[in-house]
């Protein structure tokens, strides 16, 4: 079996990790990062641009640039590009696809298997749209499990002591807060709780909103309704914000925001840290309540836990830490690297799932127990959400129930699953409906029917029916509306290989053209550097070979490069590199 990696899918970064030699190591990918922005855009040519290099062009192609795909998992969303829609499963897979390319160049052989990891807080829907999009990269998904969870194995890896800890995630677009227990071997989950709904990406948008007033009222000009303003905005807050986390004034500074009737305007905007805080308390109160739940579903009171882990990137921000330190009681730990443990973590699940750990290491013998985070349930009369599995019950769990027909000689009956803690289903996610067909025709309360509803390790629900009279067993599917048919993953999947085929030349393309360019700089630079010592007739030939040089990249730029353009930078380039060998310079 060739190596599994870990992948932490994130809704700002991901991040992906193998194991060598029992140990999670991070992988680089081809940029030479250790994480990879999730970001996809789609260039004017239709061409797709995944990670650091669909991000850097984002404010000049605002409307064809995906950010957070993650916060539309599960949903009917779709992003309409030239004509075709694509769904959030599809986006990821791009994203995924990348880390997957990266991983096999890391590795040097295939790479097949994958764990992915997802909030803890993530529903059916958010779960099983995950592991869709693993299969349209061309990934065999063996697992999914929580990021506080793989947190937890990363950090008890090396803390093997038993403890019981907290783990607080703020990400970039969703929190997550889980209680777990490190025991001899076994990391279990005693609770879970949060908010799919809260990230870096709300505190961003808090300065985005402050900066589209303040221009409104020195200026008179709202940048809302101007896209690449809009994107220009995100990026500058974004880093101001981090800029924040470790001083007390960020300075937003873009020249040519917007254009008037007297010309050009620009933005200087400065923000303190208290400003920032106070634009943003309401959001870091949100995380205590899911903090308090799971403390109390774990049955355990805050003295009890021995240790708080910070995880994401957004528990970088001051107030957030300040705020956990006066809700526990104690220093919170950041002894992990939060952009990198829960990937680690996937890895280690990823080693021991794929039988890869060395036998009698630490990590192969750690066994991991997780819970369901929110309960399941099935419709009744007036509406009434009838629970059939609790939140926070380990998983897999497996419940059944007898249904029988209402009427006489009734042959079908429909029923409706929810996930979600409100008495009524009209408040909690519809997972599907099914309909349970060809019950033989019986008075009324005769049939019986057991259905049975399993959560498995990943935390997706699985159903099944028999019919107790005549022990033929049912297949039911679920059907979601947010959710993409068998038919529809295949052919996604197949437009995805078509199109890496396609992104990995143009890959080489890009690449190809940043060599051309470090050439030219060096070339450039030697000439000065020899000005005096090289004969004339030297410095004249490389002069008109960089001269070309020059002119065929900057007829293009990273984003744009076709491949008659990409000839052209190819030839001078070897014209250039002929004519320094010939030279033996
Ligand atoms: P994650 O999903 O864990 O990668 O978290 C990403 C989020 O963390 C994004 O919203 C980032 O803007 C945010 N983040 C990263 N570094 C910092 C920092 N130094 N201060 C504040 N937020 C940060």
């Amino acid at each position: 079996m060739s190596k599994v990696i870990g992948i932490d899918l994130g809704t700002t970064n991901s991040c992906v990790a193998v194991l060598e030699a029992d140990t999670p190591t991070v992988i680089t990918n081809s940029e030479g990062y250790r994480t990879t922005p999730s970001v996809v855009a789609f260039s004017k040519d239709g061409t797709r641009l995944v990670g650091d290099i669909a991000k850097r062009q984002a404010a000049v192609n605002a409307d064809r640039t995906i950010f957070s795909i993650k916060r539309q998992m599960g949903t009917d969303y779709r992003k309409k590009i030239d004509g075709k829609n694509y769904s959030p499963q599809e986006i990821s897979a791009m994203i995924l696809r990348k880390l997957k390319n990266d991983a096999q160049s890391f590795i040097g052989e295939e790479v097949t298997d994958a764990v992915i990891t997802v909030p803890a807080y993530f529903n059916d829907a958010e779960r099983q749209a995950t592991k869709d999009a693993g299969r349209i990269a061309g990934l065999n998904v063996l697992r999914i499990i929580n990021e506080p969870t793989a947190a937890a194995l990363a950090y008890g890896l090396d803390n093997g002591q038993p403890q019981k800890i907290l783990v607080y995630d703020l990400g970039g677009g969703t929190f997550d807060v889980s209680v777990i227990e490190i025991g001899d071997n076994v990391i279990e989950v005693l609770a879970t709780s949060g908010d799919n709904h809260l990230g870096g990406d709300d505190f961003d948008d808090r300065i985005v909103n402050e900066l589209i007033e303040q221009f409104k009222s020195s200026d008179g000009i709202n940048l809302s309704k101007d896209p690449a303003a809009m994107q220009r905005l995100r990026e500058e807050a974004e880093k101001a914000k981090k800029e924040l986390s470790s001083a007390q004034n960020a300075n937003i500074n873009l020249p040519f925001i917007a254009m008037a009737k007297d010309g050009p305007r620009h933005m200087d905007i400065s923000i303190t840290r208290q400003q920032f805080e106070r634009m943003t308390y309401d959001l870091i109160d949100r995380t205590v309540l899911p903090v308090e739940n799971a403390l109390h579903d774990a049955g355990l009171s805050k003295s009890e836990i021995n240790m708080v882990l910070l995880v994401g990137g957004s528990t970088r921000i001051p107030a957030v830490q300040e705020k956990v330190r006066n809700l526990m009681g104690m220093e919170p730990s950041r002894s992990l690297n939060p952009d990198e443990c829960v990937a680690m973590g996937a890895a280690v699940q990823g080693g021991k799932l794929g039988g890869q750990l060395i036998p009698g290491s630490a990590a192969s013998e750690i066994i991991l127990m997780d819970v369901t985070p929110l309960s399941l349930s099935i419709e009744t009369v007036g509406g009434i959400a009838s629970r059939l599995i609790e939140r926070n019950t380990t998983i897999p769990t497996r419940h059944s129930q007898i249904f029988t027909t209402a009427g006489n000689f009734q042959t079908s009956v429909d029923i409706k699953v929810f996930q979600g803690e409100r008495k009524f289903t009209r408040d909690n996610k519809l997972l599907g409906n099914f309909r349970l067909s060809g019950i033989k025709k019986a008075l009324a309360g005769t049939p019986q029917i057991e259905v049975t509803f399993d959560i498995d390790a990943n935390g997706i629900v699985n159903v099944s029916a028999k019919d107790l009279g005549t022990g033929h067993e049912q297949s039911i599917t679920i059907t979601s509306s947010s959710n993409m048919s068998e038919e529809e993953i295949e052919r996604a999947k197949w437009e995805a290989e078509v199109y890496s085929r396609q992104d990995e030349s143009r890959e080489e393309l890009v690449n190809m053209r940043l060599e051309a360019e470090q050439l030219l700089r060096q070339t450039e630079a030697r000439l000065h550097e020899h000005r005096k010592d090289w004969d004339k007739a030297t410095r004249k030939q490389l002069k008109e070979d960089c001269a070309r040089l020059s002119k065929a990249i900057g007829r293009t730029t990273p984003e744009k490069i076709d491949t008659v353009q990409a000839g052209d930078i190819r030839e001078a380039k070897e014209h250039l590199e002929n004519t320094i060998r010939r030279l033996g310079i």
